[in-house]
């Protein structure tokens, strides 16, 4: 393999952050791991192995694709759910290898009856509800042709799920909103089990919702972004704190990446340093060049603003971001050579750069810069 930078994937870092996680939700609700977005840029095919060895056994994606790349990366009998995109086509290979999907639309879920039927099989579903997020789901206007479908074709699929998603748990400007949703998710519930429709799982609940809204968590959380060792926002985190009477966050970070340095020079006074005007040097220089840009999914916005650690010290980008190269100014450690470590997000001697640092510089959120990381970067576990 050759490569200009590696993710190092921490499965200590995980086991803490499931620990937590188990500890917050109890012993009932059944955890979804949440993989979408190539495991919020964690990798599909090395996260989910991994997870599986710490006892997770339900994963969540976005789409087909993504639920084959994680179909082939089991090695236990874990289950799979599409929570979004699957193409009609695509429903014959779901049914055939026990793939869970949402269905929150007739076009769909009549494919999905019509495939069960002719393979003899049962499509697992999760019935997907309109509760007030205005995204996918099935609303008042067709809810009575929905029961009445499910039970005239019970035969033909496994009721897996009843299911919304909370339109943004994460912050407490949302509060009425997200609480009306739950209550309407309660009626229909009723609703379906009086006509004798009862999901094997009822959930409504991600990451924010699992730990601000005890109620949302019923019979499975779907958590992504917490796994990792991130919160939803900064709010969650210190709702949490404020809960529990502490300041100490109990989430690791997963993830770090980390590069090494291509090359050094000196740059004399007066110089520019990198392409156009914008970086002068204002004293004789030593400078690094790092081979990571943003065609590796380090943010241009990081211009002159990102910082990376090396030997230990935390030292400045100068000039802009590159497509494959930063460089960065390193007067202050003049001993760096060729070939040594550099941390563009983790630890290094007791310094760390956050994600989260990362992303306030450039205007990302976690979940964005996370999934940014281009596929072709090496993931490896560190034990
Ligand atoms: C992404 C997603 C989640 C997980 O969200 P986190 O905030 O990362 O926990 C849960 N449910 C659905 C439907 C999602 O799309």
């Amino acid at each position: 393999m050759f490569q200009t930078s590696i993710l190092h994937i921490n499965r200590h870092a995980l086991v803490n952050n499931l620990e937590f996680i188990k500890k917050t939700i109890g012993n009932k609700p059944r955890m979804s791991s949440v993989i979408k977005g190539n495991a919020y840029g964690h990798g599909i095919e090395v996260f989910v192995p991994l997870a599986e060895s710490c006892g997770v056994d339900h994963f969540a994606v976005f789409n087909a694709d993504e639920a084959l790349r994680a179909h082939k990366s089991i090695k236990r009998n874990s289950d799979i759910m599409i929570m979004g995109m699957i193409d009609n086509l695509e429903l014959e290979w779901a049914i055939e290898n026990r793939i869970e999907f949402f269905v929150f639309e007739f076009d769909r879920l009549f494919a999905a009856i019509e495939k069960a039927k002719e393979m003899g099989k049962k499509a697992r579903i999760h019935v997907e509800l309109e509760t007030g997020m205005n995204r996918t789901g099935f609303d008042e206007s067709e809810m009575e042709q929905l029961i009445n479908v499910l039970k005239a074709n019970r035969k033909h699929f496994e009721f897996v799920g009843l299911v919304t998603h909370l339109a943004g748990a994460e912050s407490i400007a949302n509060y009425t909103r997200i609480t009306s949703q739950i209550k309407r998710y309660k009626a229909y519930y009723k609703r379906f089990k009086r006509h004798g429709l009862k999901p094997k799982y009822r959930h409504i609940a991600s990451s924010a919702a699992s730990v601000t809204y005890p109620d949302t968590r019923l019979d499975m959380v779907r958590i992504g972004i917490l796994q990792y060792g991130f919160w939803p926002s900064p709010e969650t985190f210190i709702n949490y704190t404020v809960k529990n009477e502490t300041n100490i966050d109990p989430l690791q970070r997963v993830l770090s990446w980390k590069s090494r340095v291509m090359s050094t020079k000196y740059v004399n006074t007066g110089e520019f340093i990198g392409y156009g005007t914008s970086y002068i040097a204002k004293n004789n220089m030593k400078i690094a060049c790092i081979p990571v840009g943003y065609a590796h999914g380090y943010s241009r916005s990081l211009s002159h603003q990102g910082r990376v650690l090396i030997n230990g010290q935390r030292v400045d980008i100068v000039g802009v971001v590159n497509m494959n190269m930063l460089i960065v100014k390193i007067s202050d450690i003049p001993e760096t050579k060729k070939g040594d470590e550099v941390v563009l997000i983790g630890h290094q001697n007791g310094s760390e750069i956050t994600v989260a640092s990362f992303s306030d510089f450039s205007n990302q959120l976690n979940y964005e810069m996370l999934t940014r990381l281009p596929k072709e970067i090496p993931r490896i576990v560190e034990f």
